[in-house]
């Protein structure tokens, strides 16, 4: 997933333990191996391939994923869209690489989300045009952690931690205390910018310090806004806290491109949902749900 995961748990069996950490490490690779844009032959590589000629058969699993990215664009008015990597696909952070004007001109009408079209029944994918990509880099660490904390319980496991990157799922609390989250200083990677106690719960974030290079003074980064081709420029990060990692995951993401105002109004129709916007001058805001900090 071309991230950090991390897995902390509490077992009564050390062995027993072990081999739960093992098997969340498992699952974590056999997802990245189906849902991996960068493996040529993962499942999703294939539908990238050919969905666009045929409806192409995506499995149980990402088709759900699929479908459940769909209904997050509609919920967030496009500001979600796993088709974004039509022009996203020409971004190379570590290279430093960005698509000219006259690629995202030519690339962004494939960014939207209509163009993919899923089968109930046949569990297939289809994509209405040539070209159009489909990416879960904003949704899928959400569901590895989740599936993560699924199979510690299978090992008895009832306190444990998944991280993938910036998304976090608890289960229960750290063995009679609350979990402590730090979510980052966007511009200080060594300094936390506010600690959120929490049991039971995923916490996501997006930022825009995770991938990116800077030229010319812009910071070109991996959030890109699917109506422009662009990456979002209105906040630095963007934490959701809620009950479902897959949904904190994606709405992270969502909000990170919808801003403060938008984001945060959307998140105030989720009742189980919280939210945490950085702004472009470092500003915190906090959604309804949740107190400030004295
Ligand atoms: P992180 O990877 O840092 O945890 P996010 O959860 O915000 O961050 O996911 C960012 C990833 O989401 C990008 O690397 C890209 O794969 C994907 N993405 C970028 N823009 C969008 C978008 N508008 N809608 C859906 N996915 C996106
Ligand atoms: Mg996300």
């Amino acid at each position: 997933m071309g991230t950090e995961v991390s897995v902390y748990l509490w077992h009564d069996d050390p062995e027993k333990g072990k081999e739960a950490v093992a098997a969340v490490f498992a699952e974590v690779a056999r997802l990245d191996q189906m849902m991996s844009t960068y493996i040529d032959d993962s499942l999703i590589s294939s539908v990238n391939r050919d969905a666009a000629k045929h409806p192409v058969a995506a499995g149980d699993e990402l088709f759900e994923l699929v479908e459940r990215a769909l209904d997050i664009s509609v919920l967030t008015r496009g500001a979600f869209d796993i088709t974004y990597d039509s022009v996203g696909q020409h971004y190379d952070f570590r290279q430093r690489l960005r698509p000219s004007e006259q690629v995202v001109a030519s690339e962004l009408p494939l960014i939207d989300y209509r163009l993919v079209k899923t089968d109930r029944n046949q569990r297939t994918v289809h994509f209405l045009a040539e070209g159009v990509r489909i990416n879960l880099g904003g949704i899928a660490k959400g569901y590895a952690v989740e599936r993560g904390v699924d199979i510690a319980k299978r090992y008895g496991v009832r306190h444990a931690r998944v991280t993938a990157g910036g998304d976090t799922r608890l289960l229960g609390d750290r063995l009679g205390q609350t979990w402590m989250v730090g979510i980052q200083n966007p511009r200080n990677d060594d300094e936390v910018a506010v600690t959120i106690p929490l049991a039971d719960e995923a916490i996501s974030t997006s930022g825009d310090y995770e991938r990116f290079f800077v030229e010319d003074g812009e910071r070109y980064h991996h959030i890109i806004v699917p109506a422009t081709g662009a990456p979002a420029g209105e906040v630095r990060s963007a934490t959701i806290i809620g009950p479902d990692a897959v949904m904190t995951d994606a709405l992270s993401t969502s909000v990170f491109v919808m801003g403060v105002d938008q984001g945060l109004r959307l998140i105030s129709t989720l009742p189980d949902y919280e939210g945490i916007v950085i702004n472009a001058d470092g500003e915190m805001y906090y959604s309804d749900g949740l107190r400030p900090p004295d």
